[in-house]
């Protein structure tokens, strides 16, 4: 294949990339989105392998590795259980970061082509940056693979003057550039890349080691900007330009998103950038001692008594959270919310951006049961509507609902906005325990004189519900 047409080609392939990003940021049109991601991608490794900068020689091993990747990835993808989608996604971009290392030291030792003076230096440092970014984003997601599927403990590790730590380690990478970029040949420059890779290595696991379990939503989306990044370092050290724009796409996008769960989650930007934020010291008990032991009593209620509540209500809302991902009950809650509209009642969903364990969680599921897009609502439009609510049905969610959030200083999760559905007349709260959730903190909520707990897994209580329901 001549250069142009692998020229035109690519550009086809980053089109498709676009529209499936815009595609994905919908859940009406993310199927199509994903689609247009596949034909652009399948386009893409196509011309890499046909274009002219593959030998004939080398079809076979790349075709081999296709094979062997492609397979462990279906394998995976088809194995993988929805809840445990987000450590595969952090272990997904561990590899990219991995990735971007090895083609950085592979450029560095190959000698096939010549750099000389300005073009040197540029390669250099592009073979310098891409393997800081690459060894960061490596590392970094293999602690927060660690950290989702709860291997690693979700507490912040906070080594004393972690942030000049962070600096001296910051300068010391600096310097060693300087180094890399004077050194004389691929020996003596060898010495500083190392130096640099163990450091870039020790300070992803430093930066995510540091973040507390409920800032955790954050550092997944920043390590999937930081992935985007490494590819697109990748890009420059190969000369591929698709690889620069694919990057340069998912960098950006994951830095929006990461925008967003900051918002969400009440956090500064700069300061997730700077790593190690939000896992601080609680600030100080009040004075008066007000953030003390939740009080009230916990009144637990039937799933018959569950029905009938909601057969009399008017309005209710849904607040799904991780354990309905968990139960997979979406189905369930799809059904419930059927009979309920088909009895005049108004149901409405109220979803939480961090709520279960990715970006989006919820709104998959419930799409994938088919609940209309139309009453799925986001918290910003729905939680003022709460004291105008009869029952609040919260299905298997804690952290997004503890109201410990508003009213605790000394919370690990101050400062973050919550679902308010202790607003609601009655709250019915799913779950099998009094067990805390992701963040590890006690909620309230629970002892409320207008809360009631519906205690089991919740697809087997949503059955029952239904039972009684349709009874
Ligand atoms: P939480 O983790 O706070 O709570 C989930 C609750 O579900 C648990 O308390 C658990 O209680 C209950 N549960 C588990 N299994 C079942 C089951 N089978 N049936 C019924 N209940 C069940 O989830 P939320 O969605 O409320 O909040 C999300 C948390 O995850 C936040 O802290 C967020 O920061 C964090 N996070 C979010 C990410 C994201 O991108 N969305 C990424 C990483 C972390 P019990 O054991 O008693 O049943």
């Amino acid at each position: 294949m001549t250069s142009s047409l692998a020229t035109v080609a690519y550009i086809g392939a980053a089109i498709l990339f676009i529209l499936s990003l815009g595609g994905l940021s919908n859940p009406e049109t993310s199927r199509r989105g994903n689609l247009y991601g596949v034909v652009g991608m399948a386009l893409a490794v196509l011309v890499t392998i046909a274009g002219p900068r593959v030998a004939a020689a080398g079809v076979p091993w790349i075709v081999a590795a296709l094979v062997i990747g492609g397979g462990i990835g279906l394998y995976a993808a088809k194995t993988v259980k929805m809840t445990q989608m987000p450590e595969l996604v952090a272990l997904m971009h561990s590899l990219v970061g991995l990735a971007a290392c090895l083609v950085g030291f592979a450029s560095y030792v190959d000698t096939s082509i010549q750099y000389t003076g300005v073009e040197k230096t540029i390669h250099e440092v592009e073979i310098y940056i891409g393997i800081l970014i690459g060894a960061v984003t490596f590392s970094g997601s293999l602690i927060a693979f660690g950290k989702l599927n709860g291997k690693i403990g979700g507490k912040p590790l906070l080594l004393p003057a972690r942030h000049w730590l962070n600096l001296a380690g910051l300068l010391v990478v600096i310097w060693f550039g300087r180094e890399f970029v004077n050194a004389h040949d691929v020996q003596s420059g060898m010495i500083p890349l190392i130096v640099m890779t163990v450091i870039a290595l020790l300070f992803g696991i430093h930066m995510v080691m540091a973040i507390g379990g409920a800032d955790m939503p954050v550092v997944v989306s920043m390590l999937n900007s930081y992935s985007g990044w490494a590819a697109a370092a990748t890009g420059f050290m190969l000369g591929n330009d698709l690889l620069i724009v694919t990057g340069a796409l998912v960098g950006s996008s994951g830095a929006i998103l990461s925008y967003i769960m900051c918002n969400a989650m009440n956090r500064n930007f700069i300061s997730v950038i700077a790593g190690g934020f939000g896992g601080g010291a609680p600030a100080a008990p009040k004075a008066d001692g007000a953030a003390a032991e939740p009080q009230g009593e916990v009144v637990p209620v039937s799933a018959t008594d569950t029905a009938e509540l909601l057969r009399d209500a008017k309005s209710v809302i849904i607040v799904p959270g991780y354990g309905m991902a968990v139960a997979q009950a979406q189905h369930t809650v799809n059904e419930i919310t059927r009979t309920l509209r088909d009895k005049g009642v108004t149901v409405r969903f109220g979803i939480h951006p961090v709520a279960g364990r990715m970006p989006g969680h919820m709104n998959v599921l419930l799409a994938e049961a088919k609940v209309p897009y139309d009453i799925v609502l986001e918290m910003d439009e729905i939680n003022d509507d709460f004291p105008d609510t009869d029952v609040v049905m919260v299905i298997g969610a804690n952290d997004i609902v503890n109201p410990a959030a508003q009213d605790d200083p000394t919370s690990p999760i101050a400062g973050m906005p919550v679902l308010e559905v202790w607003k609601a007349r009655t709250s019915i709260v799913m779950k099998r325990s009094m067990a805390s959730g992701y963040a590890g903190v006690d909620n309230p909520l629970f002892y409320k004189d207008n809360n009631r707990m519906l205690f089991g897994d919740a697809k087997k209580m949503l059955d029952e519900v239904l039972v009684a329901l349709k009874g």
